[in-house]
C-alpha cells in the first residue's frame, strides 16, 4: 500500500462523531496553520463544554467553602461537592459515596494508600508486588515506603509483546507479601491487564490490591466490586474532567483503619492540644479546602462519559487504533512498541534512527500533537531497549481523518531525515 492510497472505512457507527467533536471547543483551532489533531489523550484529554460550563457555573453562582457554614451558597457548594462524589461512586460501582476520597489525581491517591495504608503495616523483609509496565506514579510511592522500612519490591515481568508473563505470578506471593499494585491499562504500551484474575490470586493469599485506573476509566466500564480489588485510583483530567482532581476508591473497612495522610481543617472530629480525633472517611483524607470546582467538573465529566458510554467510547477508540496500527506498518522504519492483546487505544512507536523528540517536533509543525519521551515509564523503555518513544493515544473525539494526518506526518518525518 502506498502513502497516497489510505484505506477508507466508515467511522464508528455507534457514535455521532460530529456532535461529539462539537462538544470540545479546543479541538477547533489551527496549530502552525494546520487544523489541530490532538492525539495526546493519554497525558490529558480535552474538556467538553459540559465540564467547562459546570466549572464556570459553579464559580458564577455557587462558590463558597464546603462543610463549613450555614449560609445558602455554602450549602449549595457542599451539595454540589457531595453530589459529585455520588456520581463518581456510582460510575465505578462503589457501594457507597463515602468510599470515594477526592484527591489531586492518581498520583496522590497511590501515595495516600502507600503512606496511610501500607506504611504502618510494613516491616523489614516484607514484599510489595508491582508489574514491569507501571507508570512511575505506581512505582515510586511504593519504593519510598519500602526504603523507609527495609521492604522490597517484586516485579511481574513483561514479554516481547508487552503482556505480563503470568506463568509464575502466583509463586511471587508468600507470607511476607503485603500489597499488589498494578495498572489497569499500561500508559506506555496500551496493554489491558487481567486485573480481575490477578486480584483473585492476590485475594487467595490475603494480599490487598491497588489498581491504577488512570488509563482505564474513560475507555471501558469499570466496576470495582466486580474486579474485587481493595483500592482503585484515577485522575479527572484523563477522563474529560479538570486537572487537580481525582479519586481514590477504597473498601470502607480499609479506609476506616487508615491514619490520615495530612492534617488540617475538615479532617477532624475534635481537636485539642492533647490530641485529635479524626473524622470518618472520606473527610479524614481531605484535609483543608478541597478542589470544590474540580469535583463539580469531575461530576460533569462523569455524566458526559455516561451519556456516551465508556464502552462505546472504547470501541470507537480501538477501531481507530486498529486502523492506525495497520497504516503505521506502511511507514518505513516504524516499529510499534506494545502489541499485546487486549490493548487499549495507545499506539507507541519508534522510527528507526530518528529521535522521538524529532518525531514529536515535526508532527507538531503539521498540527499533530503526540507525546514523546519515556512516558513516565522508564522500566518499560528499558525492557524494550529504547530511550524514548512517540505515542499517539486516542479519545472519543478522534477520527480516521486524524489518523491519516498522523500517518502523513510520519511520512514527512522520514522525508526530513532523507528516508
Ligand atoms: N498512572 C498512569 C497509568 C498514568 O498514565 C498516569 C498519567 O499519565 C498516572 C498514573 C499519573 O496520573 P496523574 O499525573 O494524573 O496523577
Amino acid at each position: 500500500m502506498t502513502r497516497h492510497a489510505p484505506e477508507r472505512m466508515p467511522e464508528s457507527a455507534a457514535l455521532d462523531l460530529e456532535r461529539v467533536r462539537a462538544d470540545f471547543p479546543v479541538l477547533h483551532q489551527r496549530v502552525h496553520g494546520r487544523p489541530l489533531v490532538y492525539l495526546d489523550n493519554g497525558a490529558t484529554t480535552q474538556k467538553p463544554l459540559a465540564v467547562i460550563e459546570a466549572l464556570s457555573g459553579y464559580y458564577r453562582h455557587d462558590n463558597a467553602n464546603v462543610h463549613r457554614a450555614v449560609h445558602t451558597l455554602a450549602q449549595r457548594a457542599t451539595d454540589a461537592y457531595e453530589a459529585a462524589r455520588q456520581r463518581v461512586a456510582r460510575f465505578i460501582g462503589a457501594q457507597a459515596p463515602n468510599e470515594v476520597v477526592f484527591v489531586r489525581g492518581t498520583t496522590e491517591a497511590i501515595n495516600l494508600v502507600a503512606w496511610s495504608f501500607l506504611r504502618p503495616r510494613l516491616r523489614a523483609g516484607d514484599e510489595i508486588i508491582l508489574t514491569g509496565l507501571e507508570h512511575h506514579s505506581n512505582i515510586v510511592p511504593w519504593q519510598l515506603v519500602a526504603e523507609e522500612t527495609g521492604a522490597r519490591l517484586r516485579v511481574v515481568p513483561v514479554d516481547e509483546q508487552g503482556a505480563l508473563i503470568l506463568d509464575d505470578f502466583e509463586s511471587l506471593f508468600n507470607a511476607r507479601t503485603r500489597m499488589l499494585a498494578m495498572a489497569h491499562v499500561s500508559n506506555a504500551l496500551g496493554t489491558i491487564l487481567p486485573v480481575q484474575e490477578m486480584t483473585d490470586v492476590a485475594r487467595r493469599h490475603g494480599v490487598p490490591v491497588l489498581i491504577d485506573g488512570a488509563q482505564a476509566v474513560a475507555h471501558q466500564t469499570v466496576d470495582v466490586q466486580a474486579i474485587g480489588c481493595d483500592f482503585y485510583a484515577f485522575s479527572g483530567h484523563k477522563m474529560y474532567g479538570p486537572t487537580g482532581i481525582g479519586a481514590l476508591w477504597g473498601r470502607m473497612s480499609h479506609l476506616q483503619a487508615m491514619r490520615p495522610y495530612q492534617g488540617g481543617g475538615e479532617m477532624i472530629r475534635r481537636v485539642s492540644f492533647e490530641g485529635s480525633e479524626y473524622a470518618p472517611p472520606p473527610a479524614r483524607f481531605e484535609a483543608g479546602t478541597p478542589h470544590i470546582a474540580g469535583a463539580v467538573g469531575l461530576g460533569a465529566a462523569v455524566s458526559y462519559l455516561e451519556a456516551i458510554g465508556p464502552d462505546a467510547a472504547g470501541a470507537h477508540e480501538r477501531d481507530l487504533l486498529q486502523y492506525a496500527t495497520r497504516r503505521a506498518q506502511e511507514i518505513p522504519g516504524l516499529r510499534v512498541i506494545g502489541t499485546a492483546e487486549p490493548k487499549a487505544a495507545i499506539l507507541s512507536f519508534v522510527l528507526e534512527g530518528i529521535h522521538a523528540h524529532d518525531v514529536g517536533t515535526i508532527l507538531d509543525t503539521e498540527g499533530v500533537a503526540v507525546r514523546v519521551g519515556h512516558l513516565c515509564a522508564m522500566p518499560v523503555m528499558q525492557r524494550f531497549g529504547v530511550p524514548a518513544v512517540a505515542r499517539a493515544s486516542f479519545a472519543v473525539y478522534n477520527t480516521r481523518d486524524e489518523v491519516d494526518r498522523l500517518i502523513a506526518g510520519l511520512w514527512k518525518v522520514n522525508e526530513v531525515f532523507g528516508r
